[in-house]
């Protein structure tokens, strides 16, 4: 999947989703931007415009996350610790929400895709924006390669169609 762009309202409807927590580096914006640029700003506003409830998670510094989401005026939480649940049950609960009907949208299957996972959300894979930001990660991304071949078949890919495969 390319990015958060595709996910548009039949994507929401037809997966019965009403709230969607997204990871920001990679996900939302390459790392290296401090702020949400239009194009997430006006994503935003398409999201509430159509009722869906929002929020961030994410494990960057709580500096990093507080200066992308201070003025969204949702929920956010940094220094999550993804695939842990403690910041993705917080959220859950201040979107007053149920796991069943809330996504989660990242570029990581270690951290976004087994929390998203573990805490029986829908698990959304978007294609990383930007570059890697660590040699770690882009070493985690030789693996996770990996596992996305080997795991084709029971991976949800969301292809603009409405049906999340
Ligand atoms: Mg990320």
């Amino acid at each position: 999947m390319k990015n958060v762009n595709i996910l548009d309202e039949k994507f929401y409807k037809d997966n019965k989703i009403d709230a969607v927590i997204f990871d920001i580096d990679n996900t939302l914006v390459a790392h290296t931007e401090p702020t949400p640029p239009e194009n997430v700003l006006e994503y935003f506003d398409f999201l509430k415009s159509i009722g869906i409830k929002y929020s961030v998670v994410s494990n960057n510094s709580i500096e990093r996350v507080e200066s992308f989401c201070k003025d969204l005026g949702v929920p956010y939480y940094g220094k999550a610790l993804k695939p842990r649940k403690k910041y993705l049950k917080k959220v859950l609960a201040e979107m007053n929400t149920d796991a069943k009907t809330t996504a989660l949208v990242g570029d990581q299957l270690f951290t976004d895709m087994c929390g998203a996972n573990r805490m029986n959300f829908l698990s959304v894979l978007v294609t990383a924006v930007g570059e890697d930001e660590t040699s770690f990660v882009s070493f985690k991304r030789k693996f996770e390669k990996r596992i996305l071949e080997k795991n084709k078949h029971k991976l949800k890919e969301y292809k603009g169609d409405g049906v999340v495969e």
